[in-house]
């Protein structure tokens, strides 16, 4: 669609092709793994590590952080060792960044979290999801084990790397000046961020931020809907109080006045953030910050289901260009049923891009058929070797 037209624009190419000995005559990034996990899930995160030594860190030897909100038990941490090419540290969790936080009422957030299992929302009856969301959207950059650090790549139990990545991602994106990394986007589940839109495009109005290109891959094209124009200078209405400070009281999130909002709909589209490589600083950023506390005041963790993926990307379509982005459509993927499998391509020689075709300028049958054309440019192998999905 078009916003993988924007992010595939001539300044996002792949940054390796050909099949490549793995260089790693360079220096390494200050970079590590990033890995949240639970005792019980010991085999699952084995397979991931495996994978990932496998395909990229036995020539790497990038470290491991493993972070826990209980203690990971000595049989995870000895295993662990037993698999790692890189240092490893294994860190716990403090509790300010996982319990409810002081201007939430336990007891309300706990009613709205058994309601939401009521309605048979994903995950949303089961607490530790909610504080897993809300520890990934604010939180696991803060962690004393990522201070020294400036990259991170994301690594969760049970998923498959299929390709071999015989270069470094991390200097790449540093060469290329990428904030953000991604390799497989996909549309939420609406009911777990109802209102999460509104507050994202309030947060843009409230600091009065304009898009960098990046935020309309995330806006529902609304037909024929003239937006009105502001009259000069109009105040615009604040947020509710208790959005801003938080409110223990309140039992649901609380509305925002269609002032604050762009009168835009979200179209559900998100990075999917069990892989991810991006900068640290980005999310130290005051600008992330305030976007991250705006929306954890509204309750949306609790009271919604809100994901730590629809909360990046919101954030990078506020923040962020297309140039910042980059789709790691070479690395092969793989996270419980989806997939990016960049080896079964119809061709696998290395097709010439075509020039940037502008999407509002295209016909319907245009459209898809450079949809089409891009579909295939994504699964084409262009890098590594034995690659199989
Ligand atoms: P899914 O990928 O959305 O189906 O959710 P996962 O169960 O894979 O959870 C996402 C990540 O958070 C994984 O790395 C999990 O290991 C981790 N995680 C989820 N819940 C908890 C929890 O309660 N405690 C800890 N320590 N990690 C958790
Ligand atoms: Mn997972």
């Amino acid at each position: 669609g078009m916003w993988r037209r924007k992010i595939s624009e001539e300044h996002d190419k792949v940054f390796v092709t050909g099949c490549l000995e793995p260089d790693t005559s360079q220096p390494r990034a200050n970079a590590a793994f990033v890995v949240l996990a639970r005792n019980k899930e010991l085999d699952g995160v084995i397979q991931s590590v495996k994978s990932i030594e496998r395909h990229f860190n036995r020539w790497y030897h990038y470290p491991y952080v493993f972070l826990n909100d209980a203690d990971f038990n000595s049989t995870f941490k000895e295993t662990i060792m037993n698999y790692t090419s890189g240092s490893v540290e294994f860190g716990k969790i403090d509790h300010k960044y996982w319990d409810f936080p002081p201007w939430i009422d336990p007891k309300v957030a706990k009613e709205g979290i058994a309601k939401q299992g009521d309605a048979a929302i994903m995950y949303g009856g089961m607490e530790s999801y909610h504080a897993m969301c809300r520890f990934y959207s604010g939180y696991f950059y803060k962690h004393e084990l990522l201070a020294k650090y400036e990259w991170y790549w994301r690594l969760e139990p049970e998923i498959k790397y299929f390709c071999d990545i015989t270069y470094d991602p991390f200097l790449k994106m540093i060469e290329t000046n990428k904030t953000y990394g991604f390799t497989i986007a996909v549309k939420e589940l609406k009911e777990t961020v109802p209102n999460i839109f509104r507050y994202a495009s309030a947060y843009k109005r409230v600091n009065n931020i304009t898009s960098q290109g990046l935020w309309e891959m995330f806006v529902e094209p609304q037909p024929e809907k003239p937006k009105e124009e502001p009259a000069e200078d109009t105040k615009q209405s604040p947020l509710p109080e208790d959005v801003l400070r938080g409110d223990p009281s309140r039992t649901s999130i609380p509305e925002i006045d269609p002032e604050n909002m762009e009168g835009e709909k979200y179209n559900m589209c998100h990075f999917w953030s069990n892989f991810e490589i991006a900068r640290l600083s980005w999310f130290r950023s005051k600008e992330y910050e305030d976007f991250f506390d705006m929306m954890d005041r509204s309750g949306g963790f609790w009271m919604e289901r809100w994901g730590d993926a629809p909360i990046h990307s919101l954030a990078a379509g506020a923040l962020l260009s297309p140039k910042d982005i980059h789709y790691f459509r070479d690395f092969g993927y793989r996270h419980t049923t989806i997939q990016h499998c960049p080896a079964n391509a119809p061709s696998r020689q290395i097709t010439p891009r075509p020039p940037f075709l502008e999407t509002t300028t295209l016909d319907e049958k245009k459209r898809k058929e450079e949809d089409e054309y891009w579909d295939t440019w994504d699964t084409v192998k262009e890098n590594g070797v034995g690659c199989r999905c």
